[in-house]
């Protein structure tokens, strides 16, 4: 079972399907939890700052991905290794892009299970699952 619970302020229905679409990629059909949540900071003029980011907890088998809030833009796909021949970075369009590309990412490290954990190898995992997206929705 994949179970995936949504504490964003975007739709669940959309969130579950693209976390899905996005596993599938990877072939991964169950074993695994997936949360996706915003990491929101107030500032001290009462500003929100947001950023996306994610990571995988091993033990529970679980990915947590934050993506920016809604109205906010995007920000570019940077990749964790910058050494020629790896990924590039890439612009993401939007927050379901985002989406995309960080639960890809952290689903590598699910399949790279019990390591090593080869973060040019997840970096390509987005990159892929971002470039499939767009072919699928396009
Ligand atoms: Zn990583």
């Amino acid at each position: 079972m994949v179970t995936i619970r949504n504490d964003s302020r975007y739709p669940t229905r959309e969130i579950k399907k693209l976390v899905r679409q996005t596993l599938g990629y990877q072939d991964i059909t169950s074993g695994i939890s997936v949360v996706v949540c915003h990491h929101v900071k107030k500032t001290g003029l009462g500003q929100e700052r947001t950023w996306m980011g994610g990571y995988y907890d091993v033990r529970r088998r679980t990915i947590v991905a934050k993506i920016v809030v809604p109205g906010l833009e995007p920000y570019r796909y940077v990749p964790y290794t910058r050494k020629r021949g790896t990924c590039p970075s890439f612009d993401l369009a939007d927050w379901r892009e985002q989406l995309v590309a960080l639960v890809a990412h952290e689903a590598k490290h699910h399949v790279q299970r019990p390591g090593p954990y080869v973060e040019a190898d997840a970096d390509l995992a987005a990159y892929r699952a971002v470039t499939y997206y767009r072919e699928d929705t396009r």
